[in-house]
């Protein structure tokens, strides 16, 4: 049998392609830079020689022990011999030393989160024999003492300040300001002063041996698989932990080889706009790692045709070539070494959401891609951080004329953020995540190690580094606002506190960031809902998800069920919420909780009085001054929903919510009494006696729901006949309305079967009234699991079902939804005994099967069963996945969810879409 295949060389990627079936395969294979290396050599792209070690080889090595499979190391000695020949160096060799870089790359990007060892084959001898070669001795100790540091840190587990602060020591003696002013004779003494850090840390010598070099970075890329910063990211990112990293062995080609050579990152569109046009930066005579971190000031792209013209146009025609093969905006890495231009890396680019959406509709547009791709190339994620927070237009100027802005940096990510300051990423994570706070973390630059610290945020500010500096690009990626290169702020440790302008602000206190403009600003500004309506290119690709959905035959599904895909309704109590929800998309009103109109101020009265009558004449008389108010609500309900379903949901809570507490009346009895206070007590005393009468051990399984109409049907009733005064109202002035009222908490047919006929008299009654007929709807909601379990007879009486996940988790769970998150759920989601909450995202094991067997048992009875969810799962992107694969005919979530909702509905609907 063949050996197993550990190593790829750089024209080998057709035998990747054939051993994992797909380009998918590949990337998983050799990694997401390892893949894109090959392909960029297969498209003639120039790319050094290079060999990678799979995925497969990594996670083989951690899975033994930290123990290289047989024979991999073997075939990267081999791989090695191919590069040397391409490149025509020799590895280790002193008269033609070969040096690479031992890289990580995993499928998906993790940018800076695993490690890096550039310059390796660099050692006593073989530097001298490169600066025989190159005639430039400084060039020579300058990677001579980057591969020192790096191996130091990377491979050894040295801390890298102990190399940082040496560099600073040498520069101050020397008084060089910037790295590039020290000599080669400085930096051969760097050289020297770094091999005594790893002597005295270490107790051994930095390795000479070039092999011994390459086989202990190998490990260590291998082993940074699992550092806490990518663990941490990984989860964030939600990418699995089991798929390992390649490691690339890369040749070297030198930026920092003099002035005629450079290195950068680019852009081929702008990705915190997504304006159509290269955005990036470079240096001259550096290597690309002084870029990444935003440690030396970097050039604008553009400038580079000024210096390296033959570069930077070669430079231009391949990251045109590059985006055009992927057919997606890259980001690319890029080293010139003595004007000759090599490619170290593309991938499709991060970027913000707002860029996110613009590159989609405009490659759309440009015929690129097509709308589905578009709308796939969206997450529900960037579109909810879109409708997140802006500052108020007036109080940002306000706060700019009260002097209150203390810095002023590069807009790194979007959105606005008001928060208390810590300097460091413990800190920002503990007060976020034990004490509740808002954070910002302020930072003079970010590493991956501060991952953690930037997740729990909700801004950052940085006083060093550029637009993609790794500060920059993680913030934009998890969508935290985010200002980086504050220059004039100084962060002081010890103090705990920074200066900027002579403002002072100290940990803990309070600040401001707009990463739209860059702006920082002491204390807090009033943030707002940004307006959907503005957002052009959103509301177009919401369009197209709109369209994708509405398409008949896109659902795969029983007979004369809906073959289109989800439709997204909202809940909404109050007619400015329905224009909200309108306006955001929404094609129904899903979920109308009647009983918050009874809270309003001049209501409650009422509303008691009608609890409290003793007798049915009593409550008749309080219950008809609730009418009018009541009709006058669905008005403007049926009014702002013109031509859609609007459903209205009868009272659902126990009236008790209604009613003062029976402590807080106790109180009030007790004190009256002891003060010998009798104005008003008797009222006082008859209501706490009232209350005490009404108390249930279990409220949310008493007398509520439906229950509750059974008992005491004046209140329904009323609500029925203000549904259709208001329906009738409405149509007699040319609105469409289309009132469908349902009944909650439904457990037995016979519930229904015994107040639904009733219902559907005053309905009719209604309309003989106003001489006018309409369509209607009665249905019921499924929150009982016995509703669940007999849904099929439940529909001969009910023409609609709406699951009200939310009871239908807690009955089904048996977990109180008022107390089980604050007692337990979080720890049991910690432990992983539960995936995740059940109250966010639909149980689809449990919970989910009963829905499925509604729908299914529904529609056995009636066809035409109309079926939606209005629990808080519908705004919950795998939920409405979940919902469209059981066939339900629309999701309902909150007014500010439909946006996310409909492009949820849009990817659930696509990727079940038949295969043509
Ligand atoms: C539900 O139970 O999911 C529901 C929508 O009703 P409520 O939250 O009002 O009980
Ligand atoms: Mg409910």
């Amino acid at each position: 049998m063949a050996e197993k295949k550990w190593v790829y060389l750089f024209n080998e990627v057709e035998e990747a392609e054939k051993y994992t079936g797909s380009w998918d395969g590949v990337r998983g294979l050799l990694g997401g830079k390892g893949a894109n290396l090959a392909e960029m050599t297969r498209i003639d792209v120039p790319v050094p020689p290079f060999f990678t070690v799979t995925t497969e080889a990594c996670n083989a090595f951690l899975a033994s022990g930290n123990k290289f499979p047989k024979g991999m190391w073997e075939q990267s000695m081999k791989a090695l011999e191919s590069v040397e020949k391409a490149s025509r160096k020799k590895f280790g060799d002193s008269t033609n030393p070969l040096l690479v870089s031992c890289r990580s790359g995993a499928k998906m990007s993790m940018p800076g989160m695993m490690d890096t060892v550039l310059n390796i084959g660099l050692n006593d001898e073989t530097a001298k024999g490169l600066v025989k070669i190159t005639d430039n001795e400084r060039f020579v100790y300058d990677a001579y003492r980057r591969l020192i540091a790096m191996f130091g840190a990377v491979v050894l587990g040295i801390k890298d300040k102990k190399f940082e602060e040496m560099l600073e020591e040498v520069k101050k003696a020397k008084g060089a300001e910037a790295d590039t002013d020290l000599t080669a004779e400085d930096l051969k003494e760097l050289v020297e002063k770094f091999k005594k850090i790893v002597k005295s840390e270490k107790g051994f010598d930095f390795p000479q041996d070039p092999i011994e070099q390459m086989r202990l970075a190998t490990e260590a890329v291998f082993s940074s698989w699992n550092v806490k910063r990518a663990v941490d990211y990984r989860k964030a990112a939600n990418i699995p932990d089991d798929l390992g990293t390649a490691v690339n062995i890369v040749t070297m080609v030198f930026g920092n080889s003099g002035w005629e050579s450079g290195t950068g990152v680019a852009f081929t569109r702008n990705p915190s706009t997504g304006e159509k046009k290269l955005f990036g930066e470079y240096l001259l005579n550096a290597q690309g790692e002084d870029v990444v971190a935003g440690i030396r000031n970097a050039e604008k792209i553009e400038t580079m045709g000024e210096k390296l013209p033959d570069a930077y146009k070669q430079f231009l025609d391949i990251t045109q070539k590059l985006e055009s093969h992927y057919r997606e905006m890259q980001d690319v890495e890029f080293t010139i070494e003595n004007k000759r231009l090599w490619m170290l890396q593309t991938r499709n680019g991060k970027r913000t959401a707002s860029a996110a959406v613009k590159i989609a509709v405009d490659m759309t547009n440009e015929g690129v891609i097509s709308k589905e791709e578009a709308v796939n190339r969206v997450s529900p994620e960037q579109v909810d951080t879109l409708l997140h927070p802006q500052f108020l237009g007036d109080t940002l100027q306000e706060a700019k004329k009260a002097g209150k802005q203390f810095a002023t940096g590069v807009n790194a990510s979007p959105g606005a953020a008001v928060g208390q300051i810590y300097f460091d990423a413990d800190t920002a994570e503990r007060m976020a995540k034990e004490e509740k706070q808002d954070v910002i973390m302020v930072r003079p630059f970010t590493k991956p190690d501060d991952v953690h610290g930037m997740l729990a945020s909700k801004g950052i500010l940085t006083s060093e580094g550029g637009a993609t500096s790794h500060a920059a690009v993680v913030a934009r990626q998890f969508g935290v606002p985010c200002v980086v290169g504050a220059a004039m702020v100084h962060i002081d440790m010890n103090k705990r506190q920074l200066e900027a302008n002579s403002v002072i602000v100290k940990e803990g206190e309070w600040i401001s960031v707009d990463g739209g403009t860059g702006e920082a600003f002491v204390g807090k500004i009033d943030m707002t809902a940004p307006s959907l309506e503005e957002q052009t290119d959103l509301m177009t690709l919401l369009s197209w998800a709109d369209d994708i959905c509405a398409q008949p035959g896109i659902r795969d599904v029983p007979e004369g069920w809906p073959t289109t895909g989800l439709q997204v309704w909202a809940n909404a109590d109050y007619p400015k919420d329905a224009r909200r929800a309108r306006s955001y998309g929404a094609k129904g009103i899903g979920l109308c909780r009647t009983e918050h109109m009874f809270f309003e101020q001049e209501r409650l009265p009422i509303v008691q009085r009608m609890i409290l009558a003793k007798t049915s004449e009593k409550r008749v008389k309080a219950i008809n001054e609730l009418l009018p108010h009541q009709r006058s609500d669905f008005e403007g309900l049926f009014e702002a929903m013109d031509g859609y379903p609007v459903i209205i949901r009868l009272i659902d809570p126990p009236l008790h919510e209604f009613l003062p507490s029976e402590e807080s009346l106790l109180e009030e009895v007790v004190t009256m009494r002891v003060k010998g206070e009798t104005d008003g007590l008797a009222e006082k005393e008859s209501l706490l006696e009232s209350v005490r009468s009404m108390h249930e051990s279990n409220p949310m399984m008493g007398l509520r729901g439906i229950r509750l109409s059974i008992v005491m049907p004046e209140i329904v009733e009323m609500q029925v006949r203000a549904i259709f005064e208001a329906a009738a109202n409405m149509k007699l002035k040319g609105v469409d309305a289309k009132p469908e009222v349902m009944i909650p908490l439904t457990g037995h047919v016979n519930e229904l079967n015994y107040i639904q006929p009733r219902l559907i008299e005053i309905a009719k009654q209604v309309m003989k009234e106003k001489k006018i007929e309409f369509g209607y709807k009665f249905g019921t909601m499924i929150e009982i699991p016995r509703a669940a379990l007999t849904a099929g007879e439940i529909a001969e009486v009910a023409e609609f079902f709406s699951f009200g996940t939310n009871d239908l988790t807690q009955m089904t769970f048996g977990y109180s939804r008022d107390d089980a998150e604050r007692n337990f759920l979080v720890t049991y989601v910690e432990k992983g005994i539960l995936p995740k909450n059940p109250f966010q995202s639909v149980d689809t094991d449990g919970v989910g099967r009963l829905m499925a067997m509604s729908v299914k048992e529904g529609r056995e009875t009636r066809t035409n069963l109309e079926v939606g969810i209005c629990g808080e799962h519908g705004g919950d992107p795998a939920s409405i996945e979940f919902c469209h694969t059981i066939g339900q005919n629309y999701v309902s979530c909150s007014p500010f969810r439909v946006p996310v909702a409909r492009l949820a509905a849009a990817h659930a609907a696509l990727k079940y879409a038949p295969k043509k």
